[in-house]
């Protein structure tokens, strides 16, 4: 399981994905690409998951 929060990568935005690694890797880009301008490689979002500690 993953979980990437848009507030914690600098964005004023509520959004957040949960679920499995490679689900939250594409909901997550999409989300920066369309909402933000934003866009992160999977290479990038899965080191943002990497360096999570829970
Ligand atoms: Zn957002």
């Amino acid at each position: 399981m993953a979980r990437l929060r848009c507030s914690d990568y600098g964005f004023e935005c509520d959004f957040v994905s949960e679920g499995e690694v490679e689900a939250v890797i594409k909901e997550f880009g999409k989300h920066t690409d369309e909402e933000h301008g934003i866009e992160y490689s999977e290479e990038a979002l899965m080191q943002f998951i990497l360096r999570q500690k829970y």
